[in-house]
């Protein structure tokens, strides 16, 4: 069965009945406190690297999150950076990361003068897949007392990124094991699942570091600005330590002990994600909503499915997805041409990473899964709002 553009759009507007185009991707909401906090820190003067707004943002997302630590940082971009040189890795290792991901995973990576070594998404999570990743390590790695190396390269595979795509969770205590079994330290990127949880766990957790972001297109939004998010207090002192300049405290010395980044969050920024914090529990909610709106729309429809939480997990559903059946796939562009003119905002997935100029020589396992799904999946209009009125 082809999948026909008119009963895609129908579907589209089945879902989001009470919305008129044009309809964003993904837009930004700010119903609650951002006015009066922002407001706040202009007429106090505290509107730079130093407020009483980061401590409280970040003392609300560790809360929230279930961890010890969290460091907010100016992007998720730099949250990664500095959670991977955290968790070890160094210049010429290699980072398992998945193909299918946002570049910023696998430039981060590269910053540290590391080499992305590209592993394959699962059908089902649409992250990295663990069952995968170890057939492909017991063909390439081998262990030695310095960790596991690749043997086609002889670089260390120092870390493994698994990255929560769209909000759905990785199966974690798969990758858990995988990791275990060869000695490779786990740093999540949990740009895209804030409130995602796995097996009860949020996401975020799961690993030894992890990367959230609060880009203006993410669950909520600091304009710009992610966090680093760990149970480690070492590691946590070093991150905050890092991303300040590495200055150390002292009333008028200025004394930086090692080359640090200036990584900080703005007091403005966290003022404006203290408001948004509030309101997860809201967002959240109405995000569920309209992802079982998408579900009962194109229910029945031939040709399609559209993604859904595992199984005994939990999904923020950041952006609903549906991913075309393979006799379907040249369909794509036309149902986001049809789309794209009714005034939807749909867009596929990221080019994978292989197919991108600057990473196309890095070491890769096979990806059938990842190149199939950078063909397939079409990404749906998922504002909270889409699923219900700001309260
Ligand atoms: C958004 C995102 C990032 C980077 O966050 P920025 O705040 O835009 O730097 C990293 N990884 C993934 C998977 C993302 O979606």
């Amino acid at each position: 069965m082809s999948v026909d553009s008119a009963a895609f759009l129908a579907a589209l507007r089945g879902a989001l009945a009470d919305s008129t185009a044009p309809v964003a991707l993904h837009q930004p909401e700010f119903a609650g406190n951002e006015w009066a906090y922002v407001k706040e820190c202009i007429d106090t003067g505290w509107v730079s690297s130093v407020g009483a707004y980061v401590d409280r943002f970040e003392r609300m997302l560790a809360e929230i999150c279930g961890v010890r630590h969290a460091v907010a940082v100016v992007n998720g971009t730099a949250a990664l950076h500095v959670a991977l040189m955290l968790a070890g890795v160094r210049s010429g290792d290699e980072v398992l990361v998945p193909a299918l991901t946002f570049v910023a995973t696998a430039n981060a990576v590269h910053y540290l003068g590391a080499v992305p070594h590209f592993v394959d998404a699962c059908p089902d999570r649409l992250g990295l897949d663990p069952a995968a990743l170890e057939r492909w390590l017991e063909q390439v790695a081998e262990i030695t007392p310095d960790g596991a190396r690749n043997r086609l390269t002889g670089r260390r595979l120092a870390a493994v990124v698994p990255m929560h795509a769209f909000g759905h969770p990785v199966d974690m205590d798969g990758l858990a094991a995988v990791a275990a079994r060869f000695g490779i330290a786990v740093v999540e990127d949990a740009a895209e699942s804030l409130g995602s949880s796995y097996r009860g766990r949020p996401c975020g957790t799961l690993g030894r570091l992890a990367a959230l972001s609060f880009n203006g297109n993410k669950i909520v939004t600091t304009g710009g600005g992610g966090a680093i998010l760990t149970d480690d207090p070492v590691l946590a002192a070093r991150a905050k330590h890092l991303t300040t300049t590495a200055k150390q405290p002292h009333r008028w010395e200025f004394v930086h002990d090692e080359i640090g980044f200036n990584y900080r969050l703005p007091n403005l920024n966290a003022a404006l994600g203290c408001a948004q914090l509030e309101r997860l529990p809201h967002m959240l909610a109405r995000k569920r909503v309209l992802a079982e709106r998408y579900v009962q729309a194109f229910a029945g429809m031939a040709g399609l499915r559209v993604v859904t939480e595992p199984m005994g997990d939990r999904s923020n559903y950041w952006l609903n997805a549906v991913v075309l059946d393979e006799e379907n796939e040249d369909r794509r562009d036309h149902l986001l041409g049809a789309a794209c003119d009714a005034g939807f905002q749909v867009r596929p997935a990221w080019r994978p990473m292989h197919l991108l100029p600057m990473y196309g020589d890095c070491p890769r396992a096979p990806l059938p899964v990842a190149e199939a799904l950078g063909r397939r999946l079409i990404n749906l209009p998922s504002s909270a709002i889409l699923g219900g009125a700001a309260a």
